[in-house]
């Protein structure tokens, strides 16, 4: 009865996709759709006078009012404002934040009745003010936030659950060692977990806030914009809406390079028009310093858990961005083993978050949980700790 009126929800609230996911009747997490139908909402609010949308709608007005389109929110929360005025309007990175809670409350209501009660995900290196900070804005979105917890975890949780190793009696008692590299659209993160039976335990975590697939975007968008240069000394970057439709059309053309060998981009400006053919080795040369970047702080990371390669057992990827074939491959490159892909990279975070309610309402309920966090627990903001083993700041342990 209790899971019937209480639906156990997780909500992955991402820099640039955000998803939510709930556990079934059978305490197997689900990722909803929302109403546009799809698993993943774009994390972007366009203030269009009185009118707030969000989601994909307002991801395309990007490309024509751009000035009244918040995107990327999440960078700034802990800041006192959003770092652009929107409509001349200046709002704390927060209430955008709680916007799209809310866009992500509705839809899920619409589909599993009304609820309230949500764990919430946030970087692994977000601290106090910023977990508060989100907290805040599920408050404004009309959530009770259950738990904040670090979204490399969430995923392992989600690995965990897939893995048969959630159960009370773990299937094994030998600890199990996993890389959790996380490449979204604005993000980079690392981090090196421990699996103890029920015990969830961060060894090392890093990352670059400055790093994710939007990046590989403006790659290409800068490909395609020197070659319009060339062809008609014109630089169709000087148009923001021209701008905004290349870098839609050169994020296109990077997804469509993940599942075949070659793409096709256009760009039309002041009535001339180009097309830049682009093949999978093209692209990846054009960005292998991006990737360069991301294999040097896992290498780290590694080292700062005081593990080699052999010692992990699993890696597991998460984010939009590694469907990119040439992140697979260097990681095949430098750990030796093949990356875990059996839970899927942009619902894996979601989903960890939901077991992680539906073991907050158990233990509500008096229901005996069956697994434990060792380094988040929302009764434990505002603690930082240190690994002995690694000197690594955890938070909140
Ligand atoms: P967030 O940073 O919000 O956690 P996601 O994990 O959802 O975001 O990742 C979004 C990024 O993933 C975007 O840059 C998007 O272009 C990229 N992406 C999604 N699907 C693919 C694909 N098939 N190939 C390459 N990149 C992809
Ligand atoms: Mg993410």
């Amino acid at each position: 009865m209790t899971t019937r009126s209480t639906p156990a929800v997780g909500i992955d609230l991402g820099t640039t996709f955000s998803a939510v996911a709930r556990l079934e009747e059978n305490g197997r997490p689900v990722t909803l759709v929302n109403a546009e139908g799809d698993r993943v909402t774009p994390s972007v609010v366009l203030f269009d006078g009185d009118d707030v949308v969000v989601g994909k709608e307002a991801l395309k007005a990007l490309a024509t009012e751009a000035e009244h389109v918040a995107e990327c929110s999440k960078r700034d929360v802990g800041h006192r404002v959003f770092h652009k005025a929107l409509g001349g309007k200046q709002y704390p990175p927060e209430v955008i934040e709680a916007w799209i809670l809310n866009k992500l409350r509705q839809d899920a209501t619409a589909q599993i009745g009304p609820f309230s009660q949500v764990v919430i995900t946030v970087p692994a290196y977000f601290d106090e003010v910023r977990r508060k900070a989100t907290q805040d804005a599920g408050y404004m979105a009309g959530f009770e936030v259950l738990d904040i917890i670090n979204e490399p975890t969430a995923a392992a949780v989600a690995f965990g659950f897939q893995q048969g190793l959630l159960a009370p009696e773990p299937s094994s008692d030998q600890p199990v060692k996993i890389l959790v590299y996380d490449l979204g659209g604005g993000t980079f993160d690392v981090t090196v977990m421990e699996i103890r039976g029920t015990d969830y335990v961060t060894l090392a975590t890093d990352g670059d806030v400055q790093l994710g697939g939007y990046d590989w975007d403006q790659r290409l968008a800068d490909l395609v914009a020197e070659g319009f240069i060339r062809e008609h000394l014109l630089d169709p970057r000087e148009d923001p809406s021209t701008a905004g439709r290349v870098w839609r059309d050169c994020e296109g053309a990077k997804q469509t390079l993940s599942s075949r060998e070659k793409a096709t981009i256009p760009c039309y400006y002041q009535g001339r028009s180009s097309r830049v053919e682009l093949r999978r080795e093209q692209f990846e040369e054009a960005t292998l310093d991006l990737l360069d970047r991301t294999r040097f702080t896992t290498v780290q990371t590694l080292r700062a858990a005081g593990l080699e390669w052999p010692q992990i057992d699993r890696v597991l990827l998460v984010g939009g961005s590694t469907r990119m074939p040439m992140v697979r491959k260097m990681l095949r490159e430098i750990s030796g083993k093949e990356a875990d892909t059996s839970v899927s990279a942009d619902e894996a975070v979601a989903q960890g978050a939901a077991l992680r309610a539906g073991l907050m309402l158990a233990k509500r309920h008096r229901k005996r949980g069956t697994f434990h966090i060792k380094n988040v627990n929302s009764h434990s903001l505002g603690v930082v700790g240190v690994n002995p083993k690694t000197q690594q700041r955890r938070n909140g342990i």
